[in-house]
């Protein structure tokens, strides 16, 4: 290498390029939404000890040519904070890897402590052979010979290092983000061998920048979306985060569109217009997230926007305006931001609530009471997810309600069906439609079915026990758990555990349009049948049903939906109808049970329809299962 050359062939461009580059990243980062998580700060850091080193690289080179006295101390220093910054620079590059390879354990003890170590060992060593003058110094003559060329060693060494962790965890990233790094890698060297082969020094740094670049590119990039100026669902958590520390308050307004929320559909050219149009004209400085495909959500901040509230009445003018041209389904809610909500960053969870309890096409005004509710659901869920992982069978929180049936064969109680209630600390009892579905959703409905089986079983257990007859008692189970592997051999134990004698628990299911789920009862069935359980088909007469079906299942008991005994009230034709209806099942050797009896009138029509059994307020509400020695009779 040509020594003496090193000040004369530097040309500032390098440093200048990467300075100029370095600082339209700042601003793009600045302007645009990156997640910012810790290797995003480590990012920065990069960022900022590659200007530094670009700097100083160029203050160093204007600086020697102004020297006219002799002492290079400056000069000496500036050389060696120049290395410290790269030298810093390659240090985090390593951190950089191991945050984004989740690297733990002994290989990232292992691979602290090595780079440390060098960056130790290099810069003192730089220092010292520069002190005592075999390193980096300057002639008597006014040259500069690079000497010991300590640096590049270490440049060597830390590329070595970087090169084996890449390859070593290749695996543990987006495989086609490894091939950007190598590619980085590779174009750094070559630019550093050029300028090795025409004795430059001008692009030390920028072969620093290149990597900077990728990774910013590769990890941190904006996910932006041009057609309709939002940014992810990300971007929106990071965005409710920053806003609550902050202590700022904001309005926000969702729009989902059901319609585009599958299968990938582009939103047409107009909506995207209208849609631009909603989030710039209306908000100072608003952002709009486009947070799943079919939901956008549009957050101002209340200092911008002072007159948020005012402008909601506008906006709901609006949007019917917009919604009259395109008359796509939708559900708009808008709302104000809530202290408890911002904390937990929960908004989408909010919406998620909202949506699910107010109509279509409907414009919803966000409430303290949407909030209050959206808490107690957010407490039962924490209660059910709670009585999930305890799993224990006599959890005092599920309350085995049961009704008692009435024989009209036999002229007195001898059946009942559990129903199930939650009894909760904070908000007391809680109503199987309410929680029901909650659990369903979030997989917590088996250990409830367990529970109530074990409760009712041990019912059966003390009421048999006691001398009382009992025909048997119904539970009911979700279509959605017979999926579940274990189903039918948690059921098996739970009534072979509780040694009551066989044939005294009955199951009842609603039908179900899909396919899977009619092979899944017919094989639940066909599993239990052997045990003695008897089986009710739930709920006939709402929702769509497939007689064909229904004769497949070996069903004993139909039981025929309020809805049905209240159809039938209507006229004779209706009572006709449903009449027949039950009549036919009855030939079939089903048995027919009518639920919803309220009144004389009721039970009348309904033994008059081919009636084995009647359940209803008539005869009683849900009672605690103890209670049910007041209607069952002993046994002869
Ligand atoms: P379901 O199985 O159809 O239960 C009958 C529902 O009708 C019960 O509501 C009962 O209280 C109510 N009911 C009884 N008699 C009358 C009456 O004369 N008139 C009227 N209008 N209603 C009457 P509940 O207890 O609120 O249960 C609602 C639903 O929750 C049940 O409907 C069932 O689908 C579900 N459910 C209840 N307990 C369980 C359970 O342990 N497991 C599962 N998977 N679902 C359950
Ligand atoms: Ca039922
Ligand atoms: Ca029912």
């Amino acid at each position: 290498m040509g020594e003496q050359l090193y000040f004369d062939n530097y040309m500032p461009v390098g440093d200048i390029i990467v300075l100029s580059v370095s600082l339209v990243m700042m601003i793009l980062l600045a302007t645009s939404h990156v997640t910012r998580t810790r290797n995003f700060l480590i990012f920065l850091n990069m960022l900022f000890y590659l200007m530094m080193a670009g700097l100083v690289n160029l203050l160093m080179h204007v600086r020697f040519t102004r020297i006219t006295d002799g002492n290079y101390t400056s000069i000496y220093v500036m050389g060696i904070l120049y290395h410290a910054f790269l030298f810093s620079l390659f240090l985090l590059y390593i951190v950089y890897l191991v945050v984004i390879f989740r690297l733990d354990g002994r290989i990232k003890t292992f691979c602290m402590r090595i780079s440390v170590a060098m960056y130790v060992l290099f810069l003192a060593t730089d220092i010292f052979t520069t002190a005592i003058g075999v390193g980096f110094h300057i002639n008597k003559n006014g040259t500069a010979s690079t000497g010991l060329a300590i640096f590049m060693i270490g440049y060597l060494a830390f590329v070595l290092l970087i090169a084996a962790l890449l390859i070593q965890c290749r695996k543990r990233i987006y495989r086609k983000a490894i091939l950007g790094i190598y590619g980085i890698m590779a174009i750094s060297y070559a630019v550093l061998y050029m300028q090795s082969k025409h004795d430059q020094t001008s692009f030390t740094v920028a072969t620093f920048l290149l990597p900077v670049l990728g990774i910013m590119y590769l990890f941190h990039s904006n996910p932006y979306n041009i057609e309709l100026g939002s940014v992810s669902a990300t971007a929106f958590t990071d965005t409710i985060d920053y806003l609550f520390r902050r202590k700022r308050s904001f309005g926000y307004i969702s729009l989902y569109l059901p319609g585009y929320e599958f299968g990938d559909k582009k939103l047409p050219e107009k909506l995207q217009e209208s849609i631009r149009k909603f989030s710039s004209e209306f908000f100072k400085r608003s952002i709009l997230f486009r947070i799943s495909s079919g939901q956008m959500l549009l957050i101002a901040e209340h200092r911008g926007n002072p007159d948020f509230e005012q402008k909601m009445q506008v906006i709901k003018d609006a949007f019917r305006k917009e919604y009259e041209v395109y008359g796509l389904d939708f559900r708009l809610l808008i709302g104000e931001s809530v202290d408890e909500i911002s904390e937990n960053n929960e908004y989408l969870a909010l919406i998620q609530h909202i949506h699910n309890n107010t109509e279509l096409n409907n414009i919803h005004i966000i409430t303290k009471e949407d909030v209050e509710s959206f808490h107690r659901t957010m407490y039962i869920l924490r209660e059910l997810e709670d009585i999930y992982k305890k799993q224990d069978l006599e959890d005092p929180r599920v309350l085995a309600y049961c009704q008692p049936i009435w024989n009209i064969t036999d002229g007195k109680y001898d059946t009942a069906e559990t129903l199930m209630r939650l009894q909760l600390d904070k908000i007391g009892m809680v109503f199987p439609d309410e929680f029901i579905p909650l659990a369903e959703k979030n997989g917590y409905i088996h250990v409830l079915t367990k529970i109530i089986l074990y409760k009712t079983c041990m019912a059966v257990k003390s009421l048999v026990g006691d001398g009382y007859y009992v025909r048997r008692i119904s539970v009911n189970v979700s279509v959605l758990e017979l999926h579940d592997d274990n189903f039918t051999a948690d059921i098996e134990q739970i009534i072979r555990q509780s040694e009551i004698p066989e044939g005294k628990i009955a199951i009842e299911i609603t039908e179900s349009q899909s396919d899977r789920d009619f092979l899944a009862i017919k094989s639940m069935i066909d599993e239990l049948k052997d045990c003695g359980i008897k089986f009710y088909l739930d709920d006939f007469g709402t929702g769509y049903s497939n007689m064909e079906r229904i004769m497949k299942l070996p069903f004993d008991i139909i039981k025929f939906d309020r809805s049905l005994v209240l159809a039938s009230q209507s006229d004779e034709r209706s009572e006709e109808i449903v009449g027949r209806l039950a009549g036919m099942f009855a030939d079939l050797d089903y048995s027919v049970l009518y639920e919803g009896v309220e009144d004389e009138t009721d039970e009348q029509r309904c033994i008059r329809m081919s009636a084995n059994f009647l359940q209803g307020y008539k005869y009683s509400k849900p009672i605690p299962v103890d209670r049910l020695e007041d209607f069952f009779s002993k046994a002869e």
